[in-house]
């Protein structure tokens, strides 16, 4: 049996699987940018920003928002400012981002104590075991609960929808202690999406929400935080003295607007992550749980014992990136750049560099399926 020839695979194609930020704005976006009216937002007057801030409020049925740099300063910036008190614990899933992506800025930065509850498999956190971490007995040992962060959609746990029937029952249970509900939205209109619920809906139990406009939206920069006008107060002080505040900011948020008409295309972004997951799981040695696939990120589990990182790296070279996420998974997630076409082609490279690492043999019959649909889709 001859080897799979190298360079083979090498046509310049490349499908960029490694994340929805990877999204670079539209043209209409870069056409709008440039023509941006734009004034001192630091002094609270470009009208742009001021406009996406309103719109963001309006879509959240919250009264005002505020553009942030990053979702990662949008949630530092709503957890510092929920535990303004000195000794202010906050509750985190596990599987958060806030927990494994941001630093522990919460508290290199802001002095809070994080306290983490697992995450299920769906996403969410189990209520019982969620109320038991609360602390709100006064007791000198202990920091005092003051919020509580729930992540919609879920993406460590694979982009999973957290309902509007669960994130109320977490509203409660805050409400009932008097601690603070905050979420972390960066995908919130996957889940809308996917759920069929409009997004106020989904954050009708919540106090504050930071909603990423670059990543399925595709805008090039930032993050929209909303909630009450006194939260939003001082959330603009906050992000001054954190170095976010922005003059002529307007040209971001004339990016900003038009992502939200991207809304309306997420559907397709789940659809082809469904081909993909049902294409990478019909291949021998890679499995995923289709079951567990909500929305445009698929985790994809690689059955050998070393496996994903050579996997990843082989992949690389044929132009299909995507995520190294350690030991024996890797993870691909679908954008508005990924077309079905280019699902195809991926799947046909997977499929080839899969069994050139693995295997080292092929059978005939799947090295010639596997080059029929390469050279079918190589074009
Ligand atoms: C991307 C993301 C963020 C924010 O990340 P930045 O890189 O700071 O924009 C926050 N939460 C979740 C769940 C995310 O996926």
């Amino acid at each position: 049996m001859a080897p799979v020839p190298n360079g083979f695979l090498n046509v310049s194609r490349e499908v960029d699987l490694r994340s929805d930020t990877v999204t670079k704005p539209t043209a209409e976006m870069r056409t709008a940018m440039a023509n941006a009216e734009v004034d001192d937002d630091v002094l609270g007057a470009d009208p742009t920003v001021s406009k996406l801030q309103q719109q963001m409020a309006k879509i959240f049925g919250k009264e005002a928002g505020l553009f942030v740099p990053s979702g990662t300063m949008g949630n530092l910036i709503a957890v510092l400012v929920h535990c303004e008190v000195r000794g202010s614990e906050v509750i985190v899933g596990s599987e958060s981002h806030i927990h494994h992506y941001e630093q522990g800025g919460i508290s290199t930065l802001g002095g809070v104590h994080s306290r983490t509850v697992p995450n299920q498999e769906d996403g969410t956190m189990d209520l019982h075991k969620l109320e038991e971490a609360i602390r709100h007995v006064y007791d000198i040992h202990y920091p005092v609960t003051r919020l509580i962060c729930l992540e919609n959609t879920q993406a460590r746990c694979g982009g999973r929808c957290i309902t509007a029937e669960y994130t109320d029952k977490v509203g409660e249970l805050a409400k009932s202690y008097g601690v603070k509900l905050h979420i972390d939205g960066a995908r919130i209109f996957n889940a809308s999406t996917a759920l069929g619920v409009p997004p106020e809906t989904l954050v009708r139990a919540a106090d504050t929400v930071s909603v990423c406009l670059s990543k399925g939206l595709a805008a090039p920069v930032g993050t929209v935080l909303v909630g009450s006008n006194e939260f939003i107060e001082k959330a603009r002080r906050l992000r001054k003295a954190l170095g976010g505040g922005m003059r002529q900011v307007g040209v971001l948020g004339a990016a900003g607007l038009l992502a939200l008409d991207m809304v309306g295309r997420l559907g397709e972004d789940h659809r082809n992550a469904r081909l993909l997951a049902e294409g990478l799981n019909a291949i021998d040695g890679l499995s995923v749980d289709l079951a567990n696939l909500d929305t445009n990120i698929v985790m994809v589990d690689v059955d050998h014992g070393l496996g994903a990182e050579e996997l990843h790296k082989a992949l690389k070279e044929h132009g299909v990136l995507c995520l190294y996420e350690g030991h024996n998974r890797i993870r691909v997630v679908t954008h508005y750049q990924i077309t079905e076409d280019d699902v195809h082609y991926a799947l046909a490279c997977f499929q080839i560099t899969f069994k050139k690492v693995f295997k080292g043999d092929c059978t005939t019959i799947h090295l010639l399926t596997s080059f029929f649909f390469l050279h079918f889709y190589s074009h």
